[in-house]
């Protein structure tokens, strides 16, 4: 089995990180500072935010129940995505297994860093098979993606399948869950933390979690990501990332956000009940031939002309996402649960059709 060491860039395990102002000074009471050449006006935006955003990972680790340690966050989740790459993967040596179709940004960023990137096509019903995704690993595969549920599919990864990927591969698993809060099955994070999915601590320390803001929790634009992971991963994280990587603007709202839970709960009450609605009208329209299961906040559902109807339906201003040329998703569109007034706004322009 590989050593966290020996799946490490070695430039990067070895690696002395900047270390700011805000850094090096912490304990003790102080009440005059002079040490980060920041101005003394225009309080409380003149200040360098926490570099580790101490006070927000204790907050979601309270929501999320996992302690503050195991909690890296960053610009987005497309943060940690890029992370990955950069403290893992050694360009044109290294290279990436992941499910196929999934999130784009996967790919993008193993092309942005020049690393290989492996995808393996799920089965017609968009399920995973850990012995493919196996397979397709060799000694130079740093890690495997999973997206789960994924994006576009909206399906849930079958848990058996993640458990065997994660028991036989001696790398490093991101399991993205990004809609894991529209889900009928929970996060993996607990089950992994508390080694009740694999038994085996030393597995489960090469699981990363992914999950965001930007979905359920209705905070895209603030760019919030969260990655769950051992110790030895986060503090890998943190030695890479700008060291202010997530501004003061976004970790106040973030905690305002946290502090009103309920109105989060009460959102994804609502699109869940709206999506169990769309997948019914949708199984009565003609012109869709399939509806695909979901778990998250969208519907993919195939059509007879995906382009005629993304074109049909940008004229009358409601945009979808064509996906007719993602692998296995011929004429297909995926689409957003938006409130009642909007989903029926799309139903009536497709029923005039
Ligand atoms: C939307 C989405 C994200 C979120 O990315 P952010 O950078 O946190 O906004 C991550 N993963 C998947 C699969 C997504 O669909």
């Amino acid at each position: 089995m590989r050593s966290l060491q020996q799946l490490t860039r070695p430039n990067i395990w070895g690696l002395a990180p900047y270390s700011s102002a805000r850094n090096e000074y912490s304990g003790h009471v102080a009440h005059v500072f002079l040490d980060a050449n920041e101005n003394p006006y225009n309080d409380p935006y003149n200040r360098y935010p926490d570099p580790l955003q101490q006070v927000l990972k204790e907050r979601l680790s309270q929501v999320k129940g996992v302690p503050a340690r195991n909690i890296f966050l960053g610009n987005g989740s497309d943060e940690a995505i890029d992370l990955v790459y950069r403290c893992f993967c050694e360009p044109r040596k290294d290279n990436v297994v992941a499910i196929c179709p999934t999130y784009g940004m996967y790919e993008v960023c193993a092309d942005i860093n020049d690393v290989e990137y492996r995808p393996v096509e799920l089965d017609e019903g968009y399920g995973m098979s850990a012995e493919k995704v196996l397979a397709a690993c060799d000694a130079k595969t740093k890690a495997i993606w999973i997206c789960s549920p994924n994006n576009p599919t909206g399906n849930s990864i079958d848990r058996d399948e993640i458990a065997k990927v994660v028991t036989e591969f001696d790398g490093i698993v991101v399991i993205d869950e990004a809609y894991i809060d529209f889900s009928r099955h929970g996060s993996l994070s607990q089950l992994i933390h508390e080694g009740a999915l694999i038994g085996d601590k030393a597995v489960t320390a090469r699981v990363i979690i992914l999950q965001t803001m930007s979905k359920a929790w209705g905070s895209a634009a603030i760019r919030l990501g969260m990655a769950f992971a051992a110790e030895e991963i986060i503090g890998l994280f943190n030695k890479v990332k700008y060291p202010y990587n997530v501004n003061q603007l976004t970790q106040e709202q973030a905690l305002r956000r946290l502090s009103d839970t309920f109105a989060v709960e009460q959102w994804v009450k609502m699109l869940i009940q709206e999506r169990g609605r769309m997948i019914e009208a949708f199984e009565q329209l003609p012109l869709c031939t399939e509806v695909y299961p979901t778990d998250a906040n969208f519907i993919l559902i195939k059509v007879v002309d995906a382009q005629k109807i993304y074109d049909y339906l940008v004229d009358k201003g409601i945009i979808v996402r064509n996906r007719t040329r993602i692998t296995l998703c011929r004429n297909c569109l995926r689409i957003t649960i938006g409130t009642r007034e909007e989903n029926n706004e799309l139903l009536a322009a497709l029923r005039q059709l």
